[in-house]
């Protein structure tokens, strides 16, 4: 299989970039593990992405797919096992032992949920935690929950879990809510959220289930049990670049370095998206680098001619 570019990932980043590569003519091929989407699909309202007065992100998302694919984009559900970049012709191995070629690759391999790593939360997998609110929230109508986190997706999701529980705690290490403020404003209105300030959890504990949390005040140092029916970690995300060490610039964090082009430090590499070192990650803000991405791979093309 040879195409001009594959882009390696579904997210807003990965769309964006298949909606210009192919309407630039590109033959371009996205790569996808599950389904398009990436963190998007886990938004239960996106309101903040100019022109779409709001919605679930699954909605965002499939009419950005099918806007890619009226384009010409092709699209494939495959495991990426490894890469070979460095070379001009870029090769992409899925863990099904197939061989994709291609002139350039937009890396938009987005990130995965940060883990807290306490006792017990391997344990409970599945068994009162969880990564993704959307995914997991309505299990837990009229049930007591945990929200760890002070960003935009824990203070958001606590609110989001009002809808189904009756109680939700939330568990931030400090003083103060890194959230954007009108996300604040939510929570604090919110009759059914608690928040624990200067708090962490020490450790998920239960038998079948989750039963309860330990949790510790950080600056008095008391510890305190808090019984609970779930717990959801979200405390933020770390890139998906495993696969990349050795051949893509990585800063110390893991997230691909490259320049205002999206250019790598490899000719012929691009990234885009939540993947990338940056200081905005949001939709508009993965979109966009998408599209620089795709323009700036197509210029990489021409120039090979
Ligand atoms: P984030 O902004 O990195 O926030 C992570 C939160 O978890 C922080 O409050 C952090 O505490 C806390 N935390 C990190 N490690 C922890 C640990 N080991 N133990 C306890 N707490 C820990 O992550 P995010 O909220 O998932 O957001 C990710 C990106 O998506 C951000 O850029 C965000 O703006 C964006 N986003 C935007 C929206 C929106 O615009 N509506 C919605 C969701 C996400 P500290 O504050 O003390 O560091």
């Amino acid at each position: 299989m040879n195409y001009d570019v594959v882009i390696l990932g579904g997210g807003p980043a990965g769309l964006t970039a298949a909606i210009y590569a192919s309407r630039a003519r590109l033959r371009t091929l996205l790569v996808e593990k599950t389904f398009p989407g990436g963190q998007l699909m886990m938004c239960a309202h996106v309101e903040n992405y100019p022109g779409y007065l709001g919605g679930p992100g699954m909605e965002l998302s499939e009419v950005m797919r099918q806007q890619a694919e009226k384009f010409g984009t092709e699209s494939k559900i495959a495991e990426v096992a490894r890469v070979d970049l460095l070379g001009a012709e870029k090769a992409i191995y899925t863990t099904e032992n197939e061989v994709i070629f291609s002139k350039a690759v937009i890396l938009c391999l987005g990130a995965r949920p940060r883990r807290l790593g306490v006792p017990g939360e391997q344990e409970f997998l599945g068994k009162g935690i969880s990564y993704c609110a959307v995914c997991d929230g309505a299990l837990f109508k009229d049930k007591i929950l945990v929200v760890v986190g002070g960003g935009d997706t824990a203070v958001e999701d606590a609110v989001f879990l009002t809808r189904y529980a009756s109680r939700v705690h939330l568990i931030h290490r400090r003083n103060k809510l890194r959230a954007q403020r009108i996300i604040q404003e939510r929570a604090f209105a919110n009759p059914s959220i608690e928040i624990h300030w200067n708090t962490v959890v020490k450790e998920i504990v239960g038998t079948d289930n989750v039963d309860h949390v330990t949790i510790e005040n950080v600056q008095t140092g008391l510890p305190a049990k808090l019984p609970v029916d779930g717990v959801f970690i979200l405390i933020g995300n770390e890139p998906n670049t495993k696969m990349l060490e050795g051949q893509i610039e990585l800063d110390e964090a893991g997230y691909i370095i490259t320049d205002e082009n999206m250019q790598t430090n490899v000719p012929g590499v691009f990234a885009a998206g939540d993947v990338r070192r940056k200081a905005l990650r949001q939709i508009v803000t993965a979109c966009a680098d998408g599209a620089i991405a795709a323009t700036a791979a197509e210029k990489y093309i021409e120039s090979l001619s």
